[in-house]
């Protein structure tokens, strides 16, 4: 069976040598998160996530999940009541407000015991992540009585949540949704209409589920600004919260499909089933945006999720397999041969996906983080900065950490040989499960777009400036420190290399669009080693003030991090230079053939 252990001294080195959490004391809800809250409360994720799911996901991958005659949907043995003890655990409300049962404490936290979940079983994530999605957009445009009734039952986990925005004809493209809604005399609407792939849209997790559905109020006009989004439960709820009728929706059937077999990929059919608005009407893009956005960035966080776990095992495999002599020399003679782990090319491959893997956790930090200050802080400039650097983040989150996630699933499937190939190790498991989440959510190809038609240029480029001057006033501020300079000296050059980058779209797209959509895709893989980059230089400046400090036992770790970080900007940030030439190569030779010609 595949091995996971959740990186928890990671995850404390980070929220107190790098980020230093006790700066954000001022925000609700810091106050409570005290060094030994943080600790217990990772510790017990941690131990959840090892003893319970890890040994779940090879069986959720072999039995998958059934759809029964009467529409219901049975989830894999043990499923049930591993959600059961999730629940039990608080896991799904960690950062909800107090008032609506959840433990009000930083979504930082959230981030990072999603982070956990996802590597130990990304099926059985998928679940109550759905649901954290649903109750923030119910949370941020929901009617105090919607918040009343659904939020305390999804927070505890009776009830689950769900986002419904695909149908057959309409992906990416939402402006062709087709699900009618129909306004009733007493404020409720009928909903009519079928979305395909919706994730957990039927289960035998919980006893109510709560789809949150994109659709057209009668007589709105075509488009997305036509969009309205609805609560529409599976049992209609009684004012008490008791459950009362069936609603008008049902699965239709599920998908079978690549990976995360555990988690129902349904088509959900609306035949007329009562729903209530979310948000004002033709406001449905915008309230969804607040799930999307969320789940996004825990898209996001599923690539590093299965990057990590790949990881690990890659590295318990490669001191194990005996393969070969060290090119310089045996290093373990007493055996036939050295285990794979002195090989080089096999060297190259763990660090380059260490050096990913420590480096993005940091970034969902620092973004998660940001979320916080968003959502908590009292000044409204803060909270508007913060926001700005959500928005431009999301989408380099998004896009990047799943684009190499899944390459890194495939690459720490490579050190296992044919052995990773075959069912036994479950590597292959790993690399089908980590397909997804480039596809969902907005395909990566998409999210690039966003961050280069729609960030990059918002409000006069402020957010963009932000993030320079963060990461440049971090340089400066470092300048002087010649322990430094190997990590700033490399991510000067490839800040210059996006930022010309980001000059030349600002010549050369606006006339020509097609440089813009040709472009986007390395701009945004440019941005994130940029990020990446800036977390190294943060994480070797924590790491050394730790050592100077007295490391507390943790020498070995803290070299380990400065070693790796120099791995990263002297062998990966490199490839800014890559990138930045191929989007000033232009969209010409892109897209001079004729449909015809291909
Ligand atoms: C397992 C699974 C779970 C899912 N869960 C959910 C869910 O819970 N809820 C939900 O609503 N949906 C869900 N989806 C649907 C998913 O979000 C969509 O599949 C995704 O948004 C892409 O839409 P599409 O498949 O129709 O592809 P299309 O929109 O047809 O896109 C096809 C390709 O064309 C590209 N493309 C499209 N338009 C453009 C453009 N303008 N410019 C450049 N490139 C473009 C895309 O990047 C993509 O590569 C799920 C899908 C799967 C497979």
């Amino acid at each position: 069976m595949p091995v996971y252990k959740a990186p928890v001294d990671d995850v404390l080195f980070l929220l107190n040598d790098v980020f230093h959490i006790e700066r954000y004391a001022n925000l609700p809800g810091f106050a409570d998160a005290s060094p030994d809250l943080v600790e217990a409360v990772l510790g017990e994720a941690a131990k959840f996530c090892e003893d319970v799911l890890v040994p779940l996901n090879r069986v959720g991958d072999t039995q998958g999940c059934r759809r029964n005659p009467d529409g219901g949907v049975t989830t894999p043995a043990g499923f049930k009541d591993a959600f059961h003890q999730l629940v039990e655990g608080g896991w799904i409300g960690i950062s909800v407000p107090g008032e609506f049962g959840g433990q009000g404490l930083p979504s930082v936290l959230t981030q990072t015991v999603n982070e956990f979940l996802a590597s130990a079983n990304m099926a059985f994530a998928m679940y109550p992540g759905l649901t954290q999605g649903a109750i923030s957009a119910i949370y941020a445009h929901g009617t105090a009585e919607l918040k009343a009734l659904y939020l305390p039952k999804m927070v505890s986990g009776e009830w689950t949540g769900t986002m419904n925005l695909t149908e057959p004809q309409c992906g990416t493209d939402l402006g062709l949704i087709r699900t009618k809604a129909v306004k009733q005399a007493d404020g409720s609407f009928r909903i009519t209409g079928t979305k395909i792939f919706i994730s957990a849209g039927e289960h035998d997790l919980a006893a109510n589920i709560v789809h949150l559905v994109l659709a057209r109020i009668e007589g709105a006009p075509e488009g997305t600004r036509g969009l309205s989004l609805f609560v529409v439960p599976k049992f209609l709820p009684n004012p008490d919260g008791s459950l009362g009728a069936r609603n008008g929706v049902g699965c239709g059937s599920i998908e079978e499909k690549m990976g995360i077999h555990g988690n129902s990929t349904c088509v959900m059919n609306y035949d007329g089933a009562t729903g209530w608005l979310i948000a004002e009407e033709q406001h449905g893009l915008h309230a969804m945006f607040t799930m999307m956005n969320e789940a996004r960035l825990g898209v996001g966080v599923q690539g590093l999720a299965l990057s990590e776990v790949a990881y690990q095992n890659a590295v318990a495999y490669a001191k194990d397999r005996l393969q070969g002599r060290a090119l310089s020399g045996a290093k373990q003679k007493d055996k036939p041969a050295d285990p794979i782990i002195v090989h080089p090319d096999v060297r190259r491959t763990l660090m380059s996906i260490r050096a990913f893997n420590e480096a993005a956790r940091a970034l969902v930090m620092w973004t998660a983080l940001k979320s916080d200050v968003a959502h908590r802080a009292s000044d409204a400039k803060e909270r508007q900065a913060a926001d700005d650097h959500m928005g431009l983040l999301t989408p380099v989150l998004k896009g990047v950490l799943t684009d190499v996630g899944f390459a890194n699933t495939v690459a720490a499937q490579q050190v296992f040989g044919g052995h990773g190939y075959i069912r036994e190790w479950g590597m292959e498991q790993f690399v089908r499960d980590a397909r997804i989440p480039m596809i969902y959510e907005g395909a990566n190809g998409i999210q690039a777009l966003d961050l280069v038609g729609r960030k990059l240029a918002k409000d006069g480029g402020r957010a963009l400036t932000a993030f320079f001057a963060e990461a440049q006033g971090f340089a400066k501020e470092h300048a002087a420190d010649a322990a430094l300079e190997p990590y700033l000296e490399p991510l000067g050059k490839a800040l210059g290399h996006l930022q010309q980058a980001t000059m030349w779209f600002a010549q050369n797209a606006l006339a020509k669009p097609d440089n813009a959509g040709a472009g986007a895709t390395d701009y945004m893989h440019l941005f994130g080693l940029v990020a990446l980059g800036y977390m190294w230089a943060r994480i070797a400046q924590g790491a050394q003030a730790k050592l100077a400090s007295g490391a507390d036992g943790a020498a070995e770790r803290l070299k380990a991090k400065l070693v790796t970080g120099r791995f990263f900007v002297e062998r990966m940030l490199p490839e800014t230079a890559t990138h930045l030439a191929r989007i000033q190569a232009g969209a010409t030779s892109t897209m001079e053939l004729p449909a015809e010609g291909f």
